[in-house]
């Protein structure tokens, strides 16, 4: 049986695995840091490509991840995968064409924008609880016969019949590519206030989002180019819980359970490609949960050209 090391737990390298493992390789994944402690972890997370391009790819890509997760939450594993299909709306500050996404978002509709607001429309999209959704895509890669090993490693490693290199940041290092960068990302996670909708202000250069989970709200954000310091900042906090608090009035006062910051692994544009036996997938930018699927299967499909040779 062909085998595949695949570098990198976050969400893209384990959905990754599970499309190579379902594709019957025998998968091994190795990654410095295990699911909870990745990048992926700290994601709100729910569908909206935002910071990826090209916007062609990232669209399809996306429209494909929206399907497999519209499935995964009917299914009778939608709780336990922590997937939740959640109506919400994006309001903005002028009169604006369709989004370039809107090809993926077949129910996407203009509404009547709130008050300091020009422009809005709302759609379906599935929020992802990556505390649950992890360790379930985890269990899923074990189930199929795949491993997860600790592994900090200074090069993509030698042996597997293919490699996939799904590292985010780290392919900065791991594949001399000095066009990963960090976008960082501040969060503040509040307890459930009884919202069940998401909402996102495209007001300029900070991104402010509200995205309701089964237990608690993730309030964001920012988008901090260039900067590696995982430190959360207590007047960036203030103003999250501010600027949140106006576009959802009832977060005013919640209780903040925790801070939280990740580094998005931008580039230009995400590379999605094989040279000779390294498939390389990374630099997914703040819309990697969007879209890990589409993404997945086009990893299998280019290992498919090396392995069925
Ligand atoms: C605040 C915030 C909010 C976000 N919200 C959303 C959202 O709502 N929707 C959305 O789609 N996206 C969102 N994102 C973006 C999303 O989190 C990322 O695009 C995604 O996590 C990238 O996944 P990844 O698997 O490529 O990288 P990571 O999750 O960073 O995983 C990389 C893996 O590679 C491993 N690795 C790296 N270097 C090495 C090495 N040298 N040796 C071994 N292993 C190594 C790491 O240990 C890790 O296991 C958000 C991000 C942030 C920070």
């Amino acid at each position: 049986m062909s085998r595949v090391v695949v570098v990198g737990a976050g969400v893209v390298g384990l959905s990754c695995a599970v499309r190579l493992l379902e594709a019957g390789r025998r998968v091994d994944v190795v990654a410095r840091d295990l699911p909870l402690e990745t990048t992926s972890a700290v994601a709100a997370a729910f569908w909206y490509p935002y910071r990826a391009a090209p916007h062609d790819k990232v669209a399809a890509w996306g429209s494909r991840t929206r399907a497999v997760l519209e499935e995964i939450a009917a299914g009778a594993d939608g709780e336990r995968a922590g997937v939740v299909l959640r109506d919400g709306t994006e309001v903005l500050p002028r009169v604006s064409p369709d989004p370039w996404w809107a090809s993926a978002v077949p129910d996407l509709r203009r509404v009547e924008p709130p008050r300091g607001y020009a422009d809005a429309w709302s759609f379906v999209s599935p929020v992802v609880e990556m505390p649950r959704y992890l360790p379930w895509l985890a269990a899923r890669v074990e189930s199929l016969g795949g491993t997860i090993t600790r592994m900090n490693l200074s090069a993509l490693p030698p042996g597997g019949d293919v490699v996939v290199n799904a590292t985010g940041i780290g392919s900065r290092h791991l594949a001399s590519d000095p066009e990963v960068h960090p976008v960082r990302g501040q969060v503040v996670v509040v307890e459930q206030v009884g919202l069940e909708r998401w909402w996102v202000a495209d007001d300029g250069p900070l991104p402010t989002y509200v995205v309701p989970r089964s237990r608690d709200i993730v309030l964001g954000g920012t988008a901090d180019e260039g900067d590696w310091s995982r430190t959360p900042v207590e007047e960036t906090a203030a103003s999250i819980l501010r600027r949140t608090a106006e576009l959802e009035p009832a977060l005013a006062g919640a209780r903040v359970l925790r801070h939280k910051v990740g580094l998005r692994p931008a580039r230009p544009s995400v590379r999605v490609e094989r040279r000779g036996r390294v498939v390389h997938c990374y630099g997914h930018g703040g819309a990697g949960v969007t879209v890990s699927w589409g993404c997945a299967d086009e990893v299998a499909s280019l290992a498919a050209e090396v392995l069925d040779d």
